[in-house]
């Protein structure tokens, strides 16, 4: 298999609880996938880590020859501070520090290809104004100018239409597709399962652990989305992680089975 990028037992704790448990598979180069899943299910979590901002408690994330450069991650906007005074147009160009100079210069080509960016978002001419004075639309069209400007292989997507109204979720939509088109691996937590089954051929379901991964026909089936929200309501918040230290014993110590 050509994965691009894989999970191997992939297991996130915070403070030992674990929030993603025992994750593994893969992403194809050039695949296009909905991370699906009930709230609380470790969607966030479990895309943190694929970008790295979060290590395992145990399992791997393998990047194969991919460096963090390679990545582009739109957090949730829930996660994201607005109130600082930063122009439309610095926010886009924040999207192209990788390639900025030793001391942080971004170049006159970088003021053009951000003014591109913003063009093809249908933000022309709000190069100026401050981010906080933004609709939470125009505020994600920024952002995914900036990702465009950062011409990232991988892009990582964190809930991009929630609250984003009908329009703009069809125009940034539109953009996802089209990075997809030009081979690059599209990872997008959603929770619209409508837009999932239109347009991403495969989905991870997760609830803490895996429900299923591959052609999104398969996964989402209603038996699967019934399990899916059996284990979420079922899951303990306060289970122990099963670390290495403690497998001598059962080796699944944390693990509990789904409601029936
Ligand atoms: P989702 O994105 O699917 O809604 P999250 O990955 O945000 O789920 O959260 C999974 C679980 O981890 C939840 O129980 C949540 O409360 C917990 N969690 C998330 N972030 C933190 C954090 N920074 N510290 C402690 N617990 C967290
Ligand atoms: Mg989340």
């Amino acid at each position: 298999m050509n994965d691009l990028i894989r999970l191997s037992n992939l297991t996130v704790t915070y403070e030992r609880h674990p929030a993603v448990h025992h994750i593994s598979g893969g992403f194809a180069a050039g695949s296009l996938t909905a991370i699906a899943g009930p709230n609380g299910a470790g969607k966030s979590t479990l895309l943190k880590a694929i970008v790295g901002e979060l290590r395992p408690a145990e399992g791997s994330v393998d990047r194969g020859p991919l460096t963090r450069n390679d990545f582009g991650y739109l957090p949730q906007a829930a996660d994201m501070n607005r109130l600082f005074p930063i122009s439309v147009a610095d926010t886009v160009m924040l999207g192209a520090w990788k390639n900025a100079g030793a001391f942080g210069r971004f170049s006159r080509k970088d003021a053009e290809r951000a003014r591109d960016a913003l063009g093809i978002v249908g933000l022309s001419g709000f190069e100026s104004r401050h981010i906080g004075s933004l609709s939470a639309g125009q505020f994600q069209r920024v952002l995914f100018a900036r990702l465009l400007l950062q011409d990232a292989r991988v892009i990582l997507l964190d809930e991009p239409f929630t609250a984003i109204d009908q329009r703009t979720t069809r125009d940034l939509l539109d953009l996802v597709l089209r990075w997809n088109r030009e081979g690059r691996t599209v990872i997008a937590v959603l929770h619209d399962f409508e837009q999932v089954q239109s347009y991403f051929p495969e989905t991870l379901l997760i609830a803490r652990e895996l429900v299923g991964w591959g052609r999104t026909e398969d996964v989402m089936s209603p038996t699967n989305l019934i399990k899916a929200r059996a284990m979420a309501e079922s899951w303990d918040e306060e289970a122990e992680a099963c670390l290495p230290e403690e497998e001598h014993d059962s080796g699944e110590l944390a693990k509990r089975e789904p409601a029936e």
